[in-house]
């Protein structure tokens, strides 16, 4: 069975949204270069802390407002009479802002397979309803890890005061799916200002790492992504340099040409949505030594915060 999330069939070749333009070379192309450059001439602990410095230094992750600091003579200027706050102070920019969390499949969906193998329409054409997700070779399920990662961020983006909703929590309220047209439609519905579908990806041994998908710029039926490829984008960006950081993972080395992006038009979740998306494929279950990240609670809390870091940057807090 095809996952919702699995790679194109072999032959297709990445969306040309992906390839990263020669002059522009993105900034965490760039990284990576000097991540792996590092990495080679120094000691293990000194090529992670280089790794570190670099995720840290100028680029999309780094673009909050400088902090302005005011002479030591200057007056304080008089409280606002309405508010009570000083002039010129900045709104927090989390306030107000609602963030949908979409946990990849659904720990139920094996034990419903004619209700997810059923037809919903995505626009560019029609696909199954939903799909189980992949398994650890030792049978840790796919839609069990983006639940508890789903459930970590929701945490987090709470404690900065977003407003989060999950589009399933499994169990008894959702024993399968949603399906993918119902999930782009519970974001578009709270007119999220930011959907990430939290995923982890079932391809062969020896292909690990991260990527983060976007979505192409399609136009059929009621899909239509062009108001959402440019925002969608930057919010990838941000999540992909964030998870890096806090998790130690490096970008996918199967796919994205070591960017850690990759363009789909294939995804129903995608197509259908109205408002800035990604699917975040957090590893590969099917590697052991990714396997060994994604079963960790500890690891899942590092990736929970890159994901949440991603989102709070993208929002401007
Ligand atoms: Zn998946």
């Amino acid at each position: 069975m095809r996952y919702e999330d699995s790679p194109p069939p072999s032959g297709s070749a990445p969306a040309p949204e992906a390839a990263p333009a020669a002059p522009g070379r993105p900034w965490y192309a760039r990284r990576s270069t000097l991540a792996v450059a590092a990495a080679a001439v120094a000691p293990t602990c000194l090529a992670g802390w280089v790794l570190t410095q670099v995720m840290a230094g100028a680029g999309p992750d780094d673009s909050r407002p400088p902090r302005v600091v005011m002479p030591v003579a200057a007056p304080s200027p008089a409280p606002s009479p309405r508010t009570g706050a000083a002039p010129g102070a900045a709104a927090d920019p989390l306030a107000g802002r609602t963030v949908v969390i979409d946990p990849g499949h659904n720990t139920g969906n094996f034990q419903h397979t004619d209700e997810i193998d059923r037809q919903v329409d995505i626009g560019t054409n029609r696909k199954e309803c939903d799909t189980t997700g992949t398994t650890t070779n030792s049978g840790y399920m796919e839609a069990e890890f983006s639940l508890d990662v789903s459930r970590r961020l929701r945490t987090i983006l709470e404690g900065r005061g977003l407003k989060v909703l999950l589009t399933h929590e499994a169990g008894a309220a959702r024993p399968w799916g949603p399906c993918i047209d119902e999930r782009a439609r519970i974001g578009n519905e709270a007119r999220a200002d930011a959907v990430v579908s939290v995923h982890a990806d079932g391809v062969s041994a020896g292909n690990r790492g991260f990527h983060v998908i976007l979505p192409a710029q399609v136009k059929a039926g009621g899909a239509d992504t062009a108001p959402i490829v440019g925002p969608s984008r930057q919010l990838g960006e941000r999540i992909a340099g964030n998870f890096a950081r806090t998790t130690g993972s490096s970008p996918a080395n199967y796919l994205g040409s070591g960017t850690g992006l990759v363009v789909r038009d294939d995804l129903g979740g995608l197509n259908l949505s109205t408002r800035p998306k990604v699917f975040v494929e957090c590893g590969n279950m099917r590697d052991a030594k990714d396997a060994a990240l994604l079963t960790s609670p500890e690891w899942r809390q590092k990736a929970a915060q890159g994901i949440a870091d991603g989102i709070v940057g993208f929002l401007g807090g």
